[in-house]
């Protein structure tokens, strides 16, 4: 039995479950395709339903996880290849070059202000610009520069200004071999941005958001410093839509899911949005109402109620500009009418999908993934975080849509079960 774990992501399901296993005293390899730990939570503005601040909750864990003796972080990796069974996975890990060596970054960010490219920054979702060489966002862990060679345009201002000589421009990549008794697989997701979301004008007019952009403008520390304005001109939308199940439980897309938060993150996002703008008016299309959870249905009535968001039960049909407005064509299915509503900005809440590369993960491993892409676990009433490979466990979005309470218990459970798998070793179970 080798005693380590492998994690692969560093969303906050990875560096739960990376965290629970380091406690218990094992070390582990947590890997991770970005260059910093964090995942989505990282970009939440607040939390529902009780409205903290994601990043207040989210960056101690992170900073745990950066300090954490027991765990080896491998930042702009992936895993390549597994052989091998539980107990004793031989793993291969191509690690990118950073082309900042870390020991040596301070992070004082004068590389970047004399860096001539800007670029959309992903964080940001695109409302914002990096520079070639960049730190996703100030919290990142860990606190380091990365230079992006697919932009860079080798000038070498960066490394003539970098008082800590940690920029180097032939970094070269490299493969890890290494041993691990139990790989948890924590993938996350992606949200949808095809055609369903198309339709509503969204990737083709400005303001047109979906809830990841708009959590991004609602964030204190985002590109507006959590004023909510146009990203087209700079105005604050007084008439906001809502357009639910943008993807979701519409089988016509190959989603016939319901994504499960988008319920609950509209309503939230809704009450945000009356917290900066306090004359505004939100309207929610909706299929039906989903708050299954603990305080999740009070929470959508004081949205509904504290914050008067007009529910409308119905589709949206099209979304279109005219004269600096998106008109919204939509159907009240309650009441048989016709809605149109001339509104300043649209969010979509768009359907949660597997995270790209999540299908290349699972036949690495030969664990089962579901028609839609999400990892299967071997029972999923019984069983539901392990694979049906011994010794691979799975955590977080990854195997479909939930939230962040249960995501966390997720991947403690498949923490717990890698951990039974090094106690059993040890107490001679086989
Ligand atoms: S070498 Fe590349 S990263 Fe450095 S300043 Fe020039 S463009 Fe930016
Ligand atoms: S690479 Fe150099 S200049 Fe850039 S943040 Fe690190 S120490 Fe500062």
């Amino acid at each position: 039995m080798i005693e380590r774990a492998l994690v692969i992501g560093a969303g906050i399901s990875g560096m739960q479950a990376a965290l629970d296993i380091a406690n218990s005293g094992y070390e582990v390899l947590l890997v991770e395709k970005e260059p910093t730990i964090g995942g989505h939570m990282a970009q939440l503005s607040e939390t529902f339903p009780t409205l903290d601040c994601s990043s207040c909750i989210l960056t101690p864990r992170m900073v745990e996880v950066g300090q954490h003796t027991n765990i080896r972080r491998l930042m702009l990796s992936q895993v390549t290849s597994v052989e091998g069974e539980a107990g004793n996975f031989q793993v291969k890990i191509l690690r990118h070059p950073r082309y900042v060596i870390e020991d040596k970054c301070i992070a004082c960010g004068a590389c970047a202000k004399v860096c001539p490219v800007k670029v959309p920054s992903e964080f940001e979702r695109g409302m914002a610009e990096r520079s070639a060489i960049y730190m996703p966002f100030p919290q990142a862990v860990p606190a380091i520069y990365h230079l992006d060679r697919d932009v860079c345009e080798d000038c070498g201002k960066c490394a003539e200004k970098c008082p800590a000589q940690a920029i180097d421009y032939d970094m070269q990549p490299e493969t890890l071999e290494i041993g691990v008794g139990a790989i948890i697989v924590a993938t996350g997701y992606e949200l949808y941005d095809g055609e369903a979301v198309q339709a509503y004008g969204y990737g083709s007019h400005p303001d047109v958001l979906n809830g990841l952009e708009f959590e991004r403008l609602l964030s204190a520390s985002g590109p507006t410093g959590g004023d909510v304005i146009r990203p087209s001109d700079g105005k604050v939308p007084k008439e906001l839509v809502f357009i639910q199940c943008a993807g979701s439980r519409n089988p016509e897309h190959g989603m016939p899911y319901c994504s499960k938060v988008c319920c609950m993150y509209t309503a939230k996002q809704a009450i945000l949005y009356k917290h900066r703008v306090h004359d505004g008016q939100v309207y929610s299309f909706y299929m039906d109402v989903r708050a299954g959870g603990k305080g999740y249905e009070e929470f959508v009535t004081r949205a509904m109620e504290e914050d008067r968001t007009l529910y409308i039960r119905g589709r949206v049909s099209k979304v279109f500009a005219q004269n600096g407005k998106l008109i919204v064509w939509g159907a009240d299915t309650l009441t048989d009418q016709k809605i149109e509503i001339a509104a300043d900005m649209v969010v979509v809440a768009s359907a949660i999908v597997p995270s790209a590369g999540a299908r290349q993960v699972a036949e690495m491993l030969d664990i089962e993934v579901d028609q839609f892409g999400f990892y299967v676990p071997s029972n999923e009433e019984m069983t539901p975080v392990e694979s049906r490979v011994p010794g691979v466990f799975l955590a977080g979005v990854g195997l479909g849509p939930r939230d962040i309470p249960e995501t966390v218990a997720q991947a403690s459970g498949a923490a717990a079960k890698a951990l039974a798998l090094f106690g059993a070793a040890k107490a001679g179970v086989q």
